[in-house]
């Protein structure tokens, strides 16, 4: 299978992608998570991307792209994945058709959350780049450049809608449940 998660900051991708990973037995490609392994070790290219991250911008197409790149050449070629946080634009969206084909993604998850709790789970998460300022900041950059993948990936057939609302093993169970029945879970 290869399916990517989408959905605005604090609807739990991350949590989820670990869950449905295990339970798939995918490759959970996380682009945050490699971008900050790329700050910690300090590379060139995470030294660039760090100041984007902080402000909570979207780091350049072309950094994350050679980021992927690098982690999709050492995986097996029968090895599924779920793609956390990538792609953040429709330019992503479109080098991703063009790196894997434009009709070999099984499913995009879209976990949806309304504004209020978005802010509240951003806010209790406490994460480095998660102050009120930059918080707001990437929330409008979701709108702006993540957002329309919604529409995107629906003209395609694609989504899957699941209600973000719930605990971790609710939206799991929903998340199982709208990929294996194909369609889209409650919401
Ligand atoms: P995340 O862990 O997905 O919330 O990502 C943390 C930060 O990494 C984001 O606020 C962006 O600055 C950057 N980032 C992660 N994925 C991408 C992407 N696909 N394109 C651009 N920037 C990204």
């Amino acid at each position: 299978m290869q399916a990517v998660l989408l959905g605005p900051p604090g609807a739990g991708k991350g949590t989820q992608a670990e869950r449905l990973c295990q339970a798939h037995s995918l490759l959970h490609l996380s682009t945050g998570d490699l971008l900050r392994g790329a700050v910690t070790a300090g590379t060139d290219l995470g030294v660039e991307a760090k100041g984007f991250m902080d402000r909570g911008e979207l780091v350049p197409d072309s950094l994350v792209l050679a980021l992927l790149e690098e982690r999709l050449a050492k995986k097996t070629s029968d090895e599924g994945f779920l793609l956390d946080g990538f792609p953040r634009n429709v330019s992503q969206a479109e080098a991703l058709a063009a790196k894997i084909g434009d009709d070999t993604i099984d499913h995009v998850v879209y976990l949806k959350l309304d504004d209020d709790q978005i802010l509240q789970r951003l806010l209790k998460r406490g994460r480095k780049d998660d102050t009120e300022e930059v918080i707001l900041n990437r929330l409008s950059v979701y709108r702006a450049e993540t957002e329309p993948l919604v529409a995107y990936y629906r003209e395609r057939g694609l989504i899957r809608d699941v209600d973000a609302l719930g605990t971790v093993e609710e939206v799991h169970k929903r998340l199982l449940d709208s990929i294996t029945t194909g369609g889209a879970a409650s919401c």
